[in-house]
């Protein structure tokens, strides 16, 4: 895994693409990982803050997340207890309306299997949004349709919406969502933890 890492944050495959971006940002990495982390944090790519801090979810995004999980920063942030591994591992930039563009394909297909084979034993993995839903189930569902439908995946595997402030509509038009979903997760979490 270390040398996994080394040369993950090396990196540079998509220096050309994020130089012709809005934000014109040089590739920052981001992989928060160990071995032996039995919980997996699937999302979708840092955003400026992350690109920034060189730390995964220091944001209100990250905020919500450890709510939902029912965990505290210090946990979260234990490489062998969770490990975060985004569809791509640098902040994409923004687009010309300043919406976060997707993240590079390129980055799943280079590095996401050899990161997952290093990993070995996840019992628990959190699928964050679209990208991850797809890559991991090979779904095309929409993200709301996916999420109704968690218990065809739990417990091994919770899929969840992007918990940006900008899904806060979502969570209200979707009640259940905290009500059964959320207590669910939080039950799980705290099994592998403890385990
Ligand atoms: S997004 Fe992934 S493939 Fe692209 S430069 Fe960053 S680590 Fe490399």
């Amino acid at each position: 895994m270390d040398a996994l890492l080394t040369d993950l944050r090396a990196c540079r495959l998509c220096a050309d693409r994020f130089a012709a971006t809005e934000t014109a940002h040089a590739p920052r990495p981001v992989a928060w990982v160990g071995g032996s982390a039995r919980i997996l944090v699937a999302g979708q790519a840092p955003g400026l803050r992350v690109h920034q801090s060189g730390k995964p979810f220091t944001d209100p995004s990250g905020d919500r997340l450890r709510e939902w999980m029912g965990v505290d920063e210090a946990t979260f942030y234990d490489t062998r207890r969770i490990a975060i591994l985004p569809m791509a591992f640098c902040f994409p930039g923004y687009d010309a309306k300043g919406s976060d563009l997707p993240p590079p394909p390129v980055c799943a297909r280079t590095w996401r299997a050899r990161l997952l084979d290093a990993l070995g034993d996840v019992k628990l993995t959190l699928l964050i949004g679209a990208y991850a839903q797809r890559w991991h189930l090979g779904s095309r569902r929409g993200v709301t349709e996916t999420v109704a439908n968690w218990r065809e995946h739990a417990p091994a595997t919770f899929v969840l919406p992007h918990p940006s402030w900008r899904n806060t509509a979502w969570i209200r038009k979707n009640p259940w969502f905290a009500e059964e979903v959320l207590p669910a997760l939080r039950r799980r979490v705290k099994e592998v933890l403890d385990g």
